[in-house]
């Protein structure tokens, strides 16, 4: 019976392959091809460098290659690409995650395209500039420990990974948002307050005004919590960058492998900052705060409308409203808290199929749509924000607060991109 079985399978893959010869083409630039060709993008740390510096390369001048401040925990820089010199800025950040690999890619082909010579890409340069962070984790997707092997947490787990590396707490109290032995969720960490870029987070003192920038409440969390600030420099490269460009949009690409829709259908939600708690928090000591949350928060509902009008033109997408939390370290909190119009963009699909290559296109679609409407008219003044909610509807009618719809059951601390 085995046999037989065995038998009529070598027969089913010889007729696969035999098709499959027939339908390749003759050369394959980027490895394999067919229906995985999605894979053979998905770069190494070194090919992603090459892939910026020959993007950067050929562009003439119209992009330039960066290095963001603070170099990761194995001591990898992060790269980032400026493309134009427009007045107003546009911030677009891939891959927190490091097991959230497609939305790289989506981040490296909008780089590509927008320091060509085409004439849509002159105008966005003449409009804005626009600076892409294409993989904000470089350890947690491939990195390397001193010999060359890949990392390993305490639990023996290998790369890619959602956190970053930095594994030197094993014993309670952990650190919030943190995995024991192996490093930080970097989408916890974004500092939010203006006075105060490297803040932790997750422990602020909201009472004490804004130019003090101590912690709260320490002693009980550990000492580690005492001395350091923020202790994730992924997540103060992008303050930083924020800091330096003060974006108007600022997007955050998240990208969830399932088997469900693999090949079929990618799933797209989004979401504007929902941080007002905190920024009502604020507004004690910063009478700014809640305006400047209100109108980050307005911005972004604009950028969302413009997600949903472009993606309504792809029928593969299905998109969503993102049932995210209120955490104010989730960088489309904290960017918003900072008065940006900060967009989550989360994708979902599996990455070996079809669906691998739909999610680079509705990263670059959305991407690109935001940008074009920016060069436009840096406000999105025609994009009304009462619109955001009205196109974009929670998942299965669950509305947000109820959060089961899009939570990750081996990962329940995803909520919020
Ligand atoms: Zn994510």
């Amino acid at each position: 019976m085995r046999k037989v079985v065995r038998i009529a399978a070598i027969g089913a893959a010889t007729a696969l392959l035999a098709g499959l010869g027939w339908a390749q083409p003759s050369t394959i630039p980027n490895g394999p091809s067919g229906e995985n060709s999605s894979l053979a993008s998905l770069r190494s740390y070194d090919q992603l460098l090459k892939a910026l510096e020959s993007a950067v390369h050929t562009s003439g001048g119209a992009a330039t290659l960066h290095y963001a401040p603070y170099t990761s925990n194995t001591g990898r820089k992060v790269p980032y690409v400026v493309i134009g010199k427009g007045p107003t800025a546009a911030l677009i950040i891939a891959q927190q995650h490091g097991d959230e690999m497609e939305t790289s890619d989506s981040a490296v082909n909008l780089v590509r395209d927008l320091a060509n010579n085409s004439q849509a890409s002159q105008v966005i340069r003449n409009s804005l500039t626009v600076v892409v962070v294409p993989r904000v984790n470089v350890d947690g997707f491939d990195g390397e420990k001193p010999d060359g092997t890949p990392l390993t947490d305490a639990s023996g787990n290998t790369v890619p990974w959602r956190q970053n590396y930095d594994p030197r707490f094993t014993v309670n109290p952990l650190p919030a948002f943190y995995t024991r032995g192996r490093g930080y969720d970097i989408n916890r960490y974004h500092a939010f307050r203006p006075e105060c870029p490297f803040d932790n987070p997750n422990y602020p003192n909201l009472t004490t005004g804004v130019t003090s920038c101590e912690t709260k409440d320490i002693d009980s969390k550990g000492p580690y919590l005492v001395s350091e600030g923020n202790p994730v420099p992924e997540a103060k490269n992008v303050r930083w960058l924020n800091d330096q460009y003060k974006p108007v949009m600022a997007l955050d690409m998240h990208h969830q492998g399932t088997r469900v829709h693999d090949g079929q259908m990618v799933t797209a939600s989004t979401l504007y900052p929902t941080a007002v708690d905190t920024a009502v928090r604020l507004q004690a000591v910063d009478p700014t705060a809640l305006a400047r949350f209100n109108a980050g928060q307005t911005m972004a509902k604009r950028v969302v409308v413009v997600i949903a009008q472009k993606l309504a033109q792809y029928p593969y997408a299905n998109l969503s409203r993102y049932p995210g939390g209120t955490e104010p370290g989730i960088s489309r909190n904290a960017y918003g808290l900072l008065g940006s119009g900060s967009v989550l963009l989360e994708l979902r699909g599996g990455i070996a199929t079809k669906s691998g290559g739909y999610i680079q296109k509705i990263g670059y679609h959305a991407s690109m749509a935001i940008l074009d409407e920016l060069a436009k008219d840096p406000t999105l003044g025609g994009f009304s924000p009462d619109l955001a909610d009205v196109l974009v509807v929670p998942a299965n009618g669950v509305p947000p607060s109820g959060g089961q719809g899009e939570t990750e059951e081996d990962d329940p601390d995803h909520l919020g991109g």
